[in-house]
């Protein structure tokens, strides 16, 4: 798969906020895996893209021990890239929170 014009930028930032919400899948920006649905977004008021769900087995959950807690690192089941980690979170449907790299992901509309 060849990379769009949009992922050749290094350091480029997603208007978060201002995509639609409902439509489209965020796939890994390293190999196009389908890992998030936007249906799934959710808005953590912080800089991070967000999602309370992911898709099917589609991402890895890898626990990490560092600094004397527990955190869950998410990575591309396909390829491993790094995504972003899972944190407990009261405030979605599932109660937990994928706190993603916006530079991870890419917006595919369909
Ligand atoms: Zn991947």
């Amino acid at each position: 798969m060849h990379p769009r014009p949009s992922t050749m930028f290094k350091n480029r930032t997603i208007d978060w906020a201002a995509q639609s919400s409902g439509e489209g899948i965020y796939q890994c920006s390293h190999c196009g895996h389908a890992l998030f649905s936007a249906s799934h977004k959710f808005d953590s008021k912080t800089s991070f893209p967000s999602f309370w769900a992911h898709l099917e087995e589609h991402v890895q959950f890898h626990s990490l021990h560092t600094y004397g807690r527990e955190r869950i690192q998410l990575l591309c089941q396909n390829c491993g890239q790094h995504l972003g980690h899972l944190f407990p979170d009261a405030r979605t449907p599932s109660q937990v929170r994928y706190c993603i790299n916006a530079d991870s992901i890419t917006l595919l509309l369909i």
